[in-house]
């Protein structure tokens, strides 16, 4: 059964109406993932609210600076009461991970997000596929409703706008988008201070991993399709956090003739991380992702594949080669 579309109205009702509040995301986050928990967090707490902000993973490295950072951690061991879930940037319940089980119980879900595969789990539902991030939905329903909007939360809407389109670059990128990043300078973002941050403050880690990733790029489809692999043994020897491949699959994207991109991650327990790039609404790498129990969106999308690395790899660049023809 999927919910209809909540209204703004509603929604913003809701987190009027209730005092405690859990503000959960998917596993392996990213900056609109993170910025966002905490972009609505602050606001929240603006209005007085108690709230908890959860993560699998907590708080990674790269987005320390994020403007009250520590608020963000890992889920306790003990559950806690909650009058309000809220999981954001969450294409399946399951992706918010051992974040929901330390929810003891709760009146409401309420479940935001751009995923045009999540199935609209929870209580009230707001997805907008076709906005860029999550965090652009948070500053709609934050004007609506007229919630507190602070310099800190501007910093960390700006963060998770930025990162999802790829710093204002992937075609989901509207004039929408422009105008609200207009916005949240306006309220005190320092574009060059926050953009050196993301951009231009990599560990020398990461790179090192790009060298060796390029080692294993290889083509398929007469350089439509183009694909490199991170096996455990490199993950060991490199000492390489699972945050610090987060963007790495852009190099392959960006070579001239390859519409999808793929990069694939020995996991420890048995599974592959599949993560794909298109750069074609014809060749739908959500739909590819979702034959392997994965989502996302039409143009980035993911899965985890049961299978060693070289299995994993051989199926998924045939269902790959199924919607680019890698014959001609
Ligand atoms: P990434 O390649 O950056 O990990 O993920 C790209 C997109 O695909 C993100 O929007 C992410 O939510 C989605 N995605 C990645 N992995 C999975 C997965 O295992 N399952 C689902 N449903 N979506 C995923
Ligand atoms: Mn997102």
């Amino acid at each position: 059964m999927s919910v209809t579309q909540s209204t703004f109205a509603e929604i913003g009702q809701a987190l009027r109406d209730h005092q405690t509040f859990a503000i959960l995301s998917h596993v392996r986050p990213d900056g609109d993932a993170l910025g966002s928990q905490l972009a609505l967090a602050l606001s929240l707490e603006q209005l007085g609210k108690t709230v908890r902000v959860w993560n699998e993973d907590g708080m990674i490295e790269k987005y320390n600076f994020l403007p009250r950072a520590a608020l963000l951690s890992k889920p306790p061991a003990q559950k806690e009461e909650v009058d309000l879930v809220v999981a954001l940037d969450t294409a399946v319940q399951t992706r918010l991970g051992t974040a929901i089980e330390s929810v003891g119980s709760a009146r409401m879900l309420i479940n935001i997000d751009h995923h045009p595969s999540n199935p609209r789990y929870g209580d009230l539902v707001f997805i907008d596929p076709v906005s860029p991030a999550t965090g652009q939905i948070l500053f709609e329903l934050i004007s609506d409703q007229k919630l507190p909007m602070t310099p800190e939360i501007a910093e960390n809407l700006y963060v998770a706008i930025s990162t999802d389109t790829g710093s204002f670059q992937y075609p989901n990128t509207t004039a929408r988008t422009f105008e609200i990043a207009a916005e949240l300078i306006r309220a005190g973002v320092d574009v060059g201070r926050v953009s050196q941050l993301l951009y231009e403050n990599y560990p020398r880690r990461r790179v090192e991993l790009l060298r060796e990733l390029l080692g294993t790029m290889r083509f398929a489809g007469q350089g439509r399709v183009a694909s490199f692999s991170l096996s455990l043994a490199m993950t060991k020897r490199l000492g390489v956090l699972p945050e610090d491949n987060e963007g790495l699959i852009d190099h392959l994207r960006a070579i001239r003739g390859v519409i999808v991109a793929v990069f694939f991650e020995e996991l420890p327990e048995g599974k592959v991380r599949v993560s794909m790039r298109s750069k074609s609404s014809e060749a739908d790498v959500c739909a590819i992702c979702m034959k392997f129990g994965g989502g996302g969106h039409k143009l980035a999308a993911g899965a985890r594949v049961r299978g060693t690395l070289a299995e994993v790899e051989q199926k998924v660049l045939e269902a790959i080669c199924d919607v680019v023809d890698c014959q001609s």
